[in-house]
């Protein structure tokens, strides 16, 4: 019997080989084609020459600015790209995020954590990019094209700001939004206080949309670097 054809090939561009085992092992139950890159240029290489469907990038790479070959990969596919991180809200992995990566894991990581990252950019990577029409999470459900939101029967009433951000939100769910790509979609202004402005308003959309706003569920804070809206829908 032949053996089945891996289900997709992911590129891990990172110099410490403990990590990229570290990584293989995590994604053993999914059974990718691994292609490995020690450095940024080789990894651009595997980039074009191997098409891989999802890259998994090390911000500390010891060749190349771990941003200018986020932004190389990016400027050749459409692929998500995965960053690497050491610490949370480091300002590069924000930037990383502003040029285009997807999603960051944080080092060290757990092995679920990692398959289960993958897994969702893989998912969002296979369904086109255009928002849902109505998403129904936690017991409220959102209509985009009619910008109305419900608990149960009960109409939740949103100021213009709070829709926009949840619009925002909403249009990719289980995608990161930083702080300043939020920012840059609502107020459509380039960055200014963001956080502070995003926070008060964060707090008035969650107390509207969260069973407990102390708890939220539906929008989470990733702290540092921004927010995502968490649903299945
Ligand atoms: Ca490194």
């Amino acid at each position: 019997m032949a053996p089945e054809a891996p289900p997709y090939t992911l590129l891990i561009i990172e110099d410490e080989i403990e990590i990229t085992r570290a990584v293989g092992a995590a994604l053993r139950e999914q059974n990718p084609a691994i292609i490995e890159a020690s450095g940024g240029k080789t990894g651009l290489d595997a980039v074009k020459s191997s098409h891989p469907d999802i890259i998994i990038l090390d911000l500390g790479l010891p060749d190349l600015d771990g941003l200018e070959v986020c932004q190389r990969i990016r400027a050749v596919t459409d692929a998500p790209i995965i960053v690497l991180t050491a610490r949370h809200g480091e300002a590069d992995t924000v930037a990383l995020l502003n040029a285009g990566a997807d999603d960051y894991i944080i080092k060290p990581f757990s092995t679920q954590e990692l398959a289960a990252r993958v897994a969702a950019q893989l998912r969002r990577a296979a369904v086109p990019r255009h928002a849902p029409v109505s998403i129904n999470a936690d017991g409220l459900s959102i209509d985009i094209h009619l910008r109305q939101v419900k608990r149960g029967p009960m109409l939740v009433r949103l100021t213009p700001i709070e829709w926009e951000i949840l619009a925002v939100l909403t249009s990719d769910p289980g995608r990161v939004f930083t702080h300043q790509q939020l920012f840059k979609a609502v107020w459509n202004r380039p960055y200014g206080d963001a956080r502070l402005y995003l926070r008060v308003h964060l707090t008035n959309l969650r107390r509207k949309i969260e069973r407990d706003p102390a708890d939220p569920r539906l929008i989470i804070t990733e702290p540092g670097v921004g927010y995502r809206f968490v649903a299945e829908w």
